[in-house]
């Protein structure tokens, strides 16, 4: 059996269970919710929030033919086989074990696959989506269940998944000189400013606070020294924030925040990143930019825009204000309730920052 230890497939699936650490509990029914496997070859996947997926591919052998199969959390209650056309022989779902679901495709013989280039991507917190062979195929789609949802605003966020080699690279952060940088990291809002409030009654104040700290934290570690504006609930005023970069010769200023909506729109989801000036204002929003969006998958990218915010206007270094969400989408906001989401975003702005430094440096 292939079980993708040393191909592409197998490290996006790495990248997913790394970002999608919820475990469901033992005996909870299938995370499996619907499937459709469409004209075009790709398999579109509705499952729980949160599932952790493995697929795996098989070459024919003199049992069976090509198969491809995805494993989920969650005991199938009806076992079935589905008859194919085309290229496809036959869907069968089962459990191969007590507490789980598999979902297998095979394949007639003599149809041209290339599993190497298989991606599964993460088009939102439930739903996947993977080409499995191209429409030369006459092929009338199967499935069960319904897998979209309505349209979005926005066109989902393509670098959910990272898409070249260097996949595994973002889990580590680099170095850089010791105490030759000083970083001031700002939380927005504070004490009588809660900022914006989301679903649930999330509110900003917090979510940048605890998002904040552990920049710091991350940054330290690697060598650069780090100020906060504010360090818990307090009530600070813009100016005072900037002059603390001023005073103190920062060499960059980055403000946190979450955003929200006007309406309060559930729909409206996605992550920016603004600087006011410079080439280097710029560069550091982009390279902020770039690794938040790697750990938020299916979450729009709104992009790197010029903005006239105090902090970044009156800042001397160069400045960037970055958006993490909206507290009051649904999507996002469901993940910013969770630290383990918070943690990434924390290590994917280090990342980020350390990068731009020693670009910069
Ligand atoms: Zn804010």
């Amino acid at each position: 059996m292939i079980k993708f230890l040393d191909n592409k497939l197998f490290r996006y699936l790495s990248i997913f269970l790394f970002l999608n650490s919820g475990v469901l509990p033992v005996n909870s029914s299938s995370a499996l919710a619907a499937w459709s496997l469409k004209t075009n070859g790709v398999l579109e996947l509705r499952t729980k929030s949160n599932t952790n997926l493995k697929a795996y591919f098989q070459k024919a052998n003199q049992i069976s033919g090509d198969r491809f199969w995805v494993d989920f959390p969650g005991e199938l209650i009806n076992p079935r086989t589905i008859k194919g056309n085309g290229p496809i022989k036959e869907i069968r779902l089962g459990k191969p074990n007590d507490g789980k679901t598999r979902l297998v495709i095979e394949f007639k013989e003599g149809t041209y696959l290339n599993p190497l280039d298989w991606r599964m991507v993460g088009i939102d917190q439930n739903r996947w989506r993977i080409k499995l062979f191209n429409p030369k195929y006459q092929f009338k789609k199967i499935g069960e269940g319904v897998v979209e949802k309505k349209k979005r605003n926005f066109k989902a966020n393509q670098n959910s998944i990272p898409q070249k080699k260097s996949a595994y690279r973002y889990l580590k952060l680099p170095d850089v000189k010791q105490n030759k940088f000083l970083v001031v990291i700002d939380p927005g809002h504070g004490g009588p400013d809660p900022g914006a409030i989301g679903i649930g009654g999330i509110r900003e104040t917090d979510v940048v606070l605890e998002i904040s700290k552990i920049v710091k934290k991350l940054l330290s570690e690697k060598g650069a020294n780090v100020r906060l504006t504010r360090k818990n609930e307090v009530d600070l005023d813009l100016p005072r924030r900037v002059s603390l970069a001023n005073e103190t010769d920062a060499d960059i200023f980055v403000s946190i925040h979450a955003n929200a909506s006007r309406g309060k729109r559930r729909d409206i989801n996605g992550l920016e990143t603004f600087f006011y000036r410079g080439s280097r204002g710029r560069l550091l929003a982009k390279k902020i930019q770039k690794q938040i969006l790697r750990v938020s998958p299916g979450s729009p990218d709104r992009g790197v825009k010029q903005g006239r915010f105090y902090v970044i206007k009156n800042t001397r270094m160069p400045a960037v204000l970055v958006e993490i969400g909206f507290l009051t989408g649904r999507l996002d906001a469901r993940r910013l309730e969770k630290t383990s989401h918070r943690k990434r975003l924390a290590y994917a702005i280090a990342k980020g920052i350390l990068e731009y430094l020693n670009k910069v440096g």
